[in-house]
């Protein structure tokens, strides 16, 4: 069977793009010259943090006379080894991209129009001041909304948890995290952790559920995975499509899609009624085995076969594999999760299965509660509760679609967007576009000027990652722990200014901000390492990371699971508390009308989601996506590979653009496949402008999950129209 891009089981880090080393960047020193970087000069190799996606590589800069010469992996780190991605490597392209905003700049045209002026920083920090303390005095907090993800956004965020504004929409736990804090925490009162604390190192079976590694590519996750498979692991991998990872998998089992629960929920009765479970863990650590067994016998190997479109003798084989590999078993808690609407009933049973195979707390399965850092004011049972409580709230002001309806109605006053890109993040921009245009003042900060920038009255110029302090970041995925920190390596090119400087003007102004009240990010980060008795020239000499003694496993035996009950909670009682199911449901997703597929969507290991599409780099290798059809699917419509064709979603939205075709046997008949993040529509992107289809644009249905009111973006349909 084929596989896209010619992806093997060996050169699966390759096709990636994962070098040793990276390339010289000779076009880009023969470009023009940059302000900035002027003061620093000669040779110099800075120890560093990448951040072009969220796996937070350690790097190392090698800055020659003022410029980026060349990204490495630093040393033989235990993150990703000596190891950096094709967009690490491109992250020069970022820096030196000729669309870089370069200065603050106003609007003189209408939104959307990109025509602004050339203004100082103090006027672009006066002004946008002034609107917020303006709105919070005439209507309070309630009437200012942010939309800000990534390390860069902290500080806006605590200044505007400081105002009292809840309106904080952050799209990475929204995407990510919200709905499997709400299922691990109600099972076991621990997150699973981002990156998940997996014991890789000892494990003899993966499940991955719809998570594309290799695709989504996190070198430091990725490569413990990949050790995992060297040592024979197994995999069984989940998913409608023959992703590059489920080609690899000992068994793919190529489901209908949004049909996982049923799965999970087959593979839990299976385990139950043959008496496959880890009987002594489960009678030790948890509660309502008498309750999940009753509930599951609902979910016989021959109703889930129908249910999932898989053969009985599928399922129950992968279930035996789970068993004979238990409990060195990890079953994934995945990553992006606002699937079907039901996502937290997936991730709970997901949780439940783990339990049934005594995994939890077990070499090879996954880890207990991370590693609590000194001086932490809450334990981490009122952690947990915390965040629980923040997952299980579908009205949260939070959430996108909260604030999206509150602009609708005239409610936000002053909208700001910092490093995130909502035209893209979430479903339909035509809808998001308007709801912009309510909002009375709007600002941004980014490094690029994406639809969000465009929509902007005042727009504040932010640093790249390699010209601005990191973050201390505490990495409890790896045993040892580990704290990083990234340094600056370049000066800011133009006017572009470090986050924290640029918190910290607005903080000035507003006269209030605890978190910014350091005169540098340095002094912040120092204070944030106080705790450990470490100092930042500990982790410069340390290559960006200094290692942690590693903390005494917990005693599975005495270990009191932080939920209310103290044990595992396969009926939870949390889900009671909240007015929800206490036990996982499957609810099969609407059925694609006739003429129609499901739009699935995924990711490239050349492209992070819609932040890199205007990278000359990347670009180069991937300019546009491609629409994933199946084989006969495109005999009977008479298509075939390389030709291009519209997509028309079930509401009447076309995509603006043609898309090339990639047939394939390797996509079930019911769906389709993108890769996110394409179709721009800034033209001040040069690069990226009408680069491919946006998913995003052909998602005007995006239903709310009941349990924590994320959306459910798998709920929408297209069909093919041929170009004349
Ligand atoms: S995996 Fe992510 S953090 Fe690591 S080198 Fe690639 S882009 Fe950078």
């Amino acid at each position: 069977m084929s596989v896209k891009s010619g992806f093997t089981r060996r050169s699966l880090l390759q096709a990636a793009g994962v070098a040793a080393a990276a390339l010289p960047l000779r076009s880009l020193q023969a470009g023009a010259a940059v302000p900035g970087g002027e003061a620093w000069s000669e040779e110099r190799l800075v120890p560093t943090v990448c951040g072009m996606c969220p796996a937070h590589c350690l790097v190392t800069a090698k800055v020659r006379d003022g410029r980026l010469e060349s990204l490495t992996g630093t040393g033989d780190n235990p993150l990703n080894g000596a190891r950096i991605c094709a967009r690490g490597m491109a992250a020069p392209d970022l820096l030196y991209d000729p669309d870089r905003l370069k200065y603050p700049m106003k609007r003189v045209g209408p939104r959307g129009s990109g025509q602004w002026q050339r203004i100082s920083w103090a006027e672009a920090i006066d002004v946008v001041s002034l609107r917020m303390e303006q709105a919070l005095r005439r209507h309070g907090p309630e009437s200012l909304a942010l939309f800000a993800a990534g390390p860069s956004a902290l500080y806006i965020k605590e200044l505007f948890a400081e105002f009292g504004v809840s309106r904080v929409n952050d799209s990475r736990y929204e995407h990510c995290h919200c709905n499997r804090e709400a299922a691990y925490l109600a099972t076991f009162g621990f997150a699973p952790g981002a990156p998940a604390r997996l014991d890789y190192a000892n494990t003899r079976c993966l499940v991955l559920l719809g998570s594309h590694f290799g695709e989504n590519l996190m070198l430091p996750e990725f490569r413990r995975f990949t050790a995992a498979r060297e040592q024979g692991a197994r995999l069984i991998v989940a998913d409608p499509r023959r992703s590059v990872i489920a080609a690899q998998a000992d068994r793919h089992l190529m489901l209908k899609p949004g049909s996982d629960t049923a799965l999970l929920l087959g593979w839990i009765n299976y385990l139950l009624q043959r008496d496959l479970f880890d009987r002594d863990y489960i009678a030790s650590h948890a509660l309502g085995l008498d309750e999940l067994r009753e509930h599951a016998a609902a979910y016989p190997l021959e109703r889930v076969a129908e249910l999932t479109g898989l053969t009985p003798r599928e399922i129950e084989q992968s279930a035996r594999l789970l068993a004979a590999s238990a409990p060195a078993v990890i079953i994934h808690p995945g990553r992006h999760s606002n699937w079907y609407g039901n996502d937290v009933h997936r991730l709970r049973a997901q949780a439940i299965l783990s339990a049934l195979l005594g995994a939890p707390g077990r070499p090879g399965g996954m880890s207990l509660v991370g590693l609590n850092e000194p001086g932490a004011e809450v334990t981490p049972y009122a952690r947990g509760r915390q965040r629980l409580a923040r997952a299980l709230q579908p009205g949260s002001k939070e959430r996108a679609e909260e604030i999206f309806r509150a602009l609708e109605a005239d409610q936000i006053k002053v909208l700001g967007c910092w490093g995130q890109n909502p035209f893209q993040g979430y479903p339909n921009p035509y809808r998001t576009t308007l709801a912009w245009r309510r909002a009375e003042f709007v600002f941004a900060t980014d490094v690029l000027p994406s639809e969000a920038c465009l929509m902007a009255d005042i727009i504040l110029p932010e640093a790249t990652f390699l010209e601005r302090s990191g973050r201390v970041e505490l990495r409890d995925e790896v045993d040892p722990p580990l704290l990083t920190a990234g340094f600056p390596a370049l000066q800011p090119a133009f006017e572009a200014r470090d986050p924290y400087w640029i918190a910290r003007q607005l903080s000035i102004r507003l006269g209030r901000g605890r978190g910014v009240q350091y005169p540098e990010a340095s002094s912040r980060l120092e204070h944030e390492l106080a705790p450990w008795r470490l100092r930042l020239e500990d982790l410069r000499r340390g290559q960006g990371y200094v290692a942690l003694p590693a903390p005494p496993a917990p005693e599975l035996d005495e270990f009191r699971f932080p939920t209310i009950s103290g044990k595992i909670e396969l009926v939870s009682r949390d889900l009671v508390e909240a007015g929800q199911a206490p036990l996982p449901h499957f609810h099969p997703p609407p059925e694609p009308p006739e003429g129609y597929f499901r739009l699935l969507y995924g990711r490239s290991p050349l492209h992070t989601l819609s932040s890199t599409q205007n990278n000359r780099r990347l670009m180069d290798r991937e300019g546009e996506n491609e629409l994933w059809l199946n084989d006969e699917v495109a005999d009977r419509l008479g298509l075939g590979s390389g030709e291009r064709v519209l997509l028309e979603n079930q509401d009447g939205l076309t995509s603006l653009r043609t898309v090339r075709l990639y047939v394939s046997r390797d996509i079930r008949a019911d769906a389709v496949y993108l890769v996110h993040g394409f179709g721009q529509r800034s033209h001040l992107l040069g690069r990226a402008f009408h680069q491919g289809v946006s998913d995003a644009a052909l998602m005007s249905r995006a239903t709310a999950n009941p349990v924590t009111g994320t959306h459910a973006l798998r709920n929408n349909f297209v069909r093919l129209r041929k170009v004349p």
